[in-house]
C-alpha cells in the first residue's frame, strides 16, 4: 500500500519542532509527507528580534521571511508537498489580532475545514498528525488547527488515525527546567540594555498541562537517525528560533539528546491498543 502522512500545523516552525523528525524519517522511509500549514505567522519576531507587542515590528514583513524559512525547512524535512492555507496569525489568546477577520481563529472552522477536506480528499493519508484539543499550550492558532482538522476527517468517506503530538510528563520536567532558564537569560539580557518587559499574563498557559503521563503515549518514535535534519529545519526558521536554548547549545548537542517524537493517537479506526514505535503501525 502507498502510505501518505499528513501534518496539520498552525504556524511555520511547528513542522520542525513537533514533528521535525518524523517528517523527515517518513520521507527516508518512502512515505508521501504532506505539510499543512494554517497561517503565515505575522506574530512571530521580525527582524531584529523585536516582539509583535514592540514599536516597529511590521507583521507583514515577518510573514514575507517566514515564507523563505518555511520552505527552506520543508525541503531539509524532504516534505513531499507543503500546502498553505493563508490564513493570518491570530497571535497569542485575548490578543487584538484575535478579532481581525482575517485571522485563522476568527475563520469559521467549517469555512477552514472546506480548504483542508480539499487537500485530504486529494491525498487521502492514513495517518494525520495535528494538535489535542487545547492546541497543546493554548495558542487560538494551534486550537483552530486541531478544530479544522476533525471536521474535515469528518467529511471523509474513511477515517485516518489522527494523532496529537505529546511530551511525557518524564521529558517535560527536563523542558520546563530549561524554559526557566531561558526565560531567566532573556531578562537579563534585557536589563542590560535597559528594558524592562511585564510578564504578560496572555503568554502564560494557565491552566494547561502540557505533559502526557508517560504511560499514555501511544507512539514514541526513535528519531535519532534523523535529528541532525530536525536541528537544520529548526535552524532554518532563524528568525524565530535562532537564539533559543534549543539552536544555541550547537548541532551535536542537539542531535545526542534529541531522540524521540511522541504521539498520543486521538482516532483510532484500525482498533490498536498496543504502544508502538511506529506511527504508521497497524497500516504496513
Ligand atoms: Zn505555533
Amino acid at each position: 500500500m502507498a502510505l501518505t502522512f499528513l501534518a496539520v500545523h498552525a504556524h511555520p516552525d511547528d513542522e520542525a519542532s513537533s514533528t521535525g523528525g518524523l517528517l523527515r524519517l517518513l520521507a527516508n522511509e518512502g512515505v508521501r509527507t504532506v505539510l499543512v500549514t494554517c497561517t503565515n505567522g505575522e506574530y512571530g519576531d521580525a527582524p531584529g528580534g523585536l516582539k509583535p507587542t514592540d514599536d516597529g515590528h511590521d507583521p507583514d514583513e515577518v510573514a514575507e521571511m517566514r515564507r523563505g524559512e518555511l520552505d527552506e525547512a520543508a525541503a531539509i524535512l524532504g516534505v513531499s508537498r507543503l500546502v498553505r492555507l493563508g490564513y493570518r496569525d491570530s497571535g497569542m489568546m485575548g490578543w487584538a489580532p484575535n478579532e481581525d477577520p482575517r485571522s485563522f481563529w476568527s475563520t469559521p472552522v467549517e469555512l477552514a475545514a472546506d480548504a483542508l477536506g480539499v487537500v485530504l480528499a486529494e491525498e487521502r493519508p492514513q495517518v494525520i498528525v495535528t494538535y489535542n484539543e487545547v492546541g497543546f499550550y493554548g495558542h487560538p492558532d494551534h486550537i483552530q488547527a486541531h478544530r479544522i482538522t476533525q471536521a474535515a476527517i469528518e467529511r471523509l468517506d474513511y477515517e485516518p488515525t489522527l494523532y496529537y503530538n505529546a511530551i511525557p510528563a518524564s521529558v517535560m520536567k527536563l523542558y520546563e527546567a530549561r524554559w526557566a532558564e531561558e526565560e531567566r537569560r532573556r531578562r537579563e539580557a534585557d536589563a542590560a540594555k535597559g528594558i524592562v518587559r511585564e510578564a504578560d499574563p496572555a503568554e502564560e498557559p494557565e491552566g494547561i498541562d502540557m505533559a502526557t503521563p508517560d504511560e499514555l503515549i501511544d507512539v514514541s518514535v526513535d528519531i535519532s537517525s534523523v535529528a541532525g535534519a530536525k536541528y537544520d529545519a529548526l535552524a532554518a526558521h532563524h528568525s524565530q528560533i535562532g537564539g533559543s536554548f534549543w539552536i544555541q547549545q550547537g548541532r551535536e548537542a542537539f542531535v545526542a539528546e534529541s531522540t524521540r517524537e511522541w504521539f498520543v493517537r486521538a482516532r483510532n479506526p484500525l482498533g490498536l491498543s498496543q504502544s508502538a514505535s511506529d506511527i504508521f503501525v497497524g497500516y504496513r
